[in-house]
């Protein structure tokens, strides 16, 4: 028997209610898989446990996250829990940093036509997948303290070799898995580090000559995104326009209920929502689980056992089911079912 060990982290606001979803998901999945068994610990982090305890990501749980198979994180934070000087907590992102969980993966697809803002888009026909770099960019300085008292403020939009070529690296063996296409989303006309990263994209695409290539500048990847999504395979870009641009590409496809995530480093990853704590319904049980479900089927084909492959497309086959029938909608989509009751829907599916 294989066991996998996954961290589970609720965390804040609708936290805990998508990725009580998933985990039923997951072990409706679980029973149809053979030789292979989930032993899921669960830890407190985020804003209550700042409350608590004065840390939103106590040591014990950094180290459970390190030492698990994967980790599965709901939402953290919440907009009136601060440290002492005013910022926000952002332990989601000091445990990508911490973890060196350099590959930000989040998968666009649209479910079903009325889902999309856009005219004549069905269901399957906007396709994507953002590679964001996690760990340097424009958030690079992020935790450089403030000089309060000086009339000035920056932050470094930082690129390395080693950053650069790892993230495209990354985009590049994922088009051999899908359409042989790559875009690099950049601002090489303006800023020294873009020409850089550019560079960095040319020399790894060399070595990929069976994969068609695409360089936009951020601005105009704005506009082609609600032009033209149907074009995009496979798009790399640094930390700030990868954030960004995903919360714009959730849009196309329904929200941010809708969007997977996956932040995966050598060995060790961690999958969320792309969404936050969502305060403002927090508690009603009407948040979508759906994208904490495609996160989950994320982390199963990431575990890369044949059983887990194989929930993880039976967990993919059971949404596009499920979502094919206008039914079963949540609230954000313009329906009426709750948490619970989309989650179910999906575990019976599988
Ligand atoms: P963060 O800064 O942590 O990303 P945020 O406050 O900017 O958080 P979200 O928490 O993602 O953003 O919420 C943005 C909007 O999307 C809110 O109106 C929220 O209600 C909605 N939303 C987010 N997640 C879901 C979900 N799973 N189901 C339904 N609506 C959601």
């Amino acid at each position: 028997m294989k066991t996998f060990h996954i961290a589970v982290l609720p965390g804040d606001g609708i936290g805990g209610e998508v990725v009580a979803e998933a985990v039923k998901v997951l072990r409706a999945v679980e029973a149809q898989m053979t030789g292979v068994a989930f032993d899921l610990t669960e830890h407190s982090v985020g804003a209550a446990e700042y409350l608590k305890n004065g840390d939103p990501l106590p040591a014990s749980a950094f180290a459970a996250c390190r030492a698990a198979d994967a980790v599965l994180l709901g939402a953290m934070g919440l907009p009136s829990v601060r440290w002492p000087d005013g910022k926000e907590l952002t332990p989601q992102i000091d445990l990508r940093e911490r973890l060196d969980l350099f590959c930000g993966l989040r998968p666009i697809r649209l479910y079903h036509a009325a889902h999309c803002p856009l005219k004549n888009y069905g269901a399957g026909e906007i396709d994507f997948v953002i590679f964001r770099e996690n760990c340097e960019g424009l958030f690079s300085s992020r935790l450089v303290p403030r000089d309060l008292g000086a009339d000035e403020a920056r932050d470094t939009l930082l690129i390395t070799r080693r950053g650069a070529e790892r993230i495209c690296q990354a985009a590049f063996r994922e088009a051999r898995r899908r359409h042989r296409k790559v875009t690099l989303v950049d601002k090489a006309n303006v800023l020294p580090s873009m020409v850089f990263f550019r560079e960095v994209f040319d020399s790894v695409a060399r070595h990929y000559p069976d994969v068609e290539t695409e360089r936009v500048y951020v601005d105009a990847m704005a506009l082609y995104l609600v032009q033209r999504p149907h074009t995009f395979d496979v798009i790399v870009t640094e930390n700030m326009f990868g954030d960004i641009l995903s919360d714009l590409a959730a849009g196309l496809i329904g929200g941010m209920g809708m969007a997977p995530s996956a932040d995966i480093g050598e060995g060790c990853a961690v999958f969320q929502p792309s969404h936050g704590t969502a305060p403002d319904i927090a508690g009603k049980g009407i948040a979508n689980p759906i994208a904490t479900i495609l996160s989950l089927a994320l982390m199963l084909d990431w575990l890369d056992h044949p059983e887990t492959k194989a929930a993880a497309k039976r967990i993919n086959d059971a949404v596009e089911a499920v979502l094919a029938d206008p039914a079963n909608r949540t609230r954000d989509l313009g329906g009426a079912l709750s948490t619970t009751q989309m989650g179910d829907l999906v575990a019976a599916r599988c």
